[in-house]
């Protein structure tokens, strides 16, 4: 029994997803989206949907009774804490060789993530994706996705006196002072909202050490932008917590999807299965990877293409901090909406895109921040392992060392010119490097390799990838716009050729 019938089925509610659903809602298709994680739109006891970084309960993590977070030390002692297994935003998928943190719930990552919603440089768009018209993308898809976003812009004036931008301030003008280019960043966040905290009139999150675990307000995520603009459609139907765990042709044509029903301990209660002509793979770059290569060693897709698992990246991400001296405050008070970047990405040695990332500690730690995004070439794979049903990635933490190098090109010059060092104390074993975890995890199922030039399966009519799985390992700046982009590119032909 192939189970309940409908013409689509998207897997995963994530940036790739919500196009996808926004899309074929408005053509008039009737379309599911199965997600894993919870529906974020009720309060706990609290009244909070979400908690802060401060003071995280079983709702900032999925499934682990202890946090995993990314800077999870200081002054050298473990800053982890014990939490209820619970079904929570915030994943930290562990590999052998990296820790990869991704969003789970109606949203994906845009529940999680910092908001800050920037365009890759045309020239580096065209190199790392070379069968897409870049006209089309820079004067179609990129204006397209950034509108339906909800992009703002910050007000400068303003970020120049704000108690909660001084630490930024201090990173920027310390990077220019050593000779760096820096630049605002555009944001998902309400920055209206944001003048408010700051004045005191409105209820914080940005400014209440809320980040990564969700916001209660002010973040315009998915639910709110994409999704809510599917829903009023009349013909969108999301079901949450509920994982798929098999795709594969229907006998009466079409894919049947097995998914099984969690509940909030992760427990399985109920396995359905639903035929859907067409099924859309939104699961993230870790998700649809695992999932289609499980399905091919399973020999229920037994005719994807041997690309289909590779050419993994992790957006050549590091995160270090520096040390400031006593009367370069960074400020108690800090937005965790990160707001400036140091772009040294044109220096051939070592490209780098730097996000000056707050600390919201909420007390003053005289710490400077940073995600750093490289060129970095190491790519690896996905693999089913038969003995436990699970797939592997094939990361190992070394292939991080031509992030390190070109990062350490920046910031070794800024401690020089500034005589500052770095801080040693924040990723354990008094490494300076948090080089084995990422925020951006792509490619798995790159398009033009393991897809067609627009996501299509090949040998499984009806079968899509929408997701950052489709961009080969790095964007060169923080993804969610180029994968907004890419998948408003790739349903705008599905529509137009495949459906109807
Ligand atoms: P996702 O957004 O990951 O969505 C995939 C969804 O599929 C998830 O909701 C997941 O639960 C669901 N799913 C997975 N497997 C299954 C399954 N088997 N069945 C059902 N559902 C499933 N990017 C930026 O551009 N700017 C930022 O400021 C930024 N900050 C970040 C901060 C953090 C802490 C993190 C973790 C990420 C950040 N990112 C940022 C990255 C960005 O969020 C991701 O690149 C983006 O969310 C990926 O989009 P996606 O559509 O590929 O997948």
């Amino acid at each position: 029994d192939d189970g309940d019938h409908v013409p689509a089925l998207v897997i995963g509610s994530g940036y790739g997803g919500a196009v996808t659903a926004l899309r074929l809602t408005r053509a008039g298709i009737a379309t599911v989206v199965v997600e894993m994680g919870m529906a974020w739109n009720t309060a706990g006891p609290d009244g909070r949907i979400f908690c802060d970084m401060l003071n995280p309960d079983r709702r900032s993590y999925w499934l682990r009774t202890r946090t995993d977070q990314p800077v999870g030390y200081f002054l050298g002692i473990d800053a982890n804490k014990p939490i209820g297994r619970y079904t929570g935003v915030l994943d930290a998928e562990r590999f052998a060789g990296i820790r990869v943190y991704q969003g789970r719930g109606v949203g994906g990552g845009s529940l999680v993530n910092g908001g800050i919603a920037v365009l890759p440089r045309r020239d580096y768009f065209a190199e790392i994706l070379p069968s897409v018209d870049v006209t089309a993308m820079y004067d179609t898809y990129f204006p397209r996705a950034t509108a339906a976003l909800g992009v703002n812009a910050i007000d400068t004036a303003w970020f120049e006196t704000a108690d909660c931008y001084r630490y930024a301030r201090v990173s920027r003008d310390q990077a220019r002072a050593s000779g760096f280019a820096t630049t605002f960043l555009g944001n998902v966040y309400d920055f209206d909202y944001m003048k408010q905290e700051q004045a005191g009139t409105v209820t914080r999150s940005a400014l209440g050490s809320e980040v990564i675990y969700g916001n209660n307000h002010g973040k315009r995520s998915l639910d709110k932008t994409y999704l809510a603009a599917a829903a009023a459609t009349g013909r969108l139907s999301i079901t949450a917590q509920h994982m798929v765990t098999a795709v594969a042709p229907a006998s009466l044509g079409g894919y049947a999807v097995t998914m099984n029903q969690l509940d909030t301990t992760g427990a399985t209660i109920a396995v359905k299965t639903v035929r859907a002509d067409r099924v859309f793979f939104a699961a993230g770059s870790v998700g649809t990877s695992k999932l289609l290569v499980a399905m091919r060693a399973q020999g229920r897709l037994p005719d994807l293409p041997g690309a289909v698992g590779q050419g993994w990246g992790n957006n050549g991400n590091v995160m270090v901090a520096r040390a400031q001296h006593l009367w370069n405050t960074t400020g108690a008070l800090q937005s965790g909406m990160p707001a400036m970047g140091i772009d040294n990405w044109a220096d051939p040695a070592g490209p780098v895109f730097a996000e000056i990332a707050p600390f919201p500690a909420g007390a003053e730690l005289w710490i400077s921040l940073y995600l750093a995004i490289t060129k970095n070439p190491n790519r690896a794979g996905f693999a089913y392992d038969s003995s436990t049903g699970t797939v592997g990635l094939t990361w190992q933490t070394a292939q991080n060392q031509p992030a390190v190098t070109a990062a350490k090109r920046v910031f070794d010059k800024i401690n020089k010119a500034q005589l500052t060092v770095y801080r040693s104390d924040l990723f354990g074993g008094d490494k300076v490097w948090g080089d084995d975890f990422t925020y951006h995890p792509l490619g798995g199922c790159v398009l033009g390799q393991a897809t067609d030039d627009y996501g299509r399966l090949p040998g499984y009519p009806g079968l899509y990838v929408m997701d950052g799985s489709l961009i080969p390992g790095s964007t060169g700046v923080n993804p969610f716009v180029t994968i907004t982009a890419l998948a408003e590119r790739n349903i705008e032909k599905v529509i137009a050729t495949d459906v109807g």
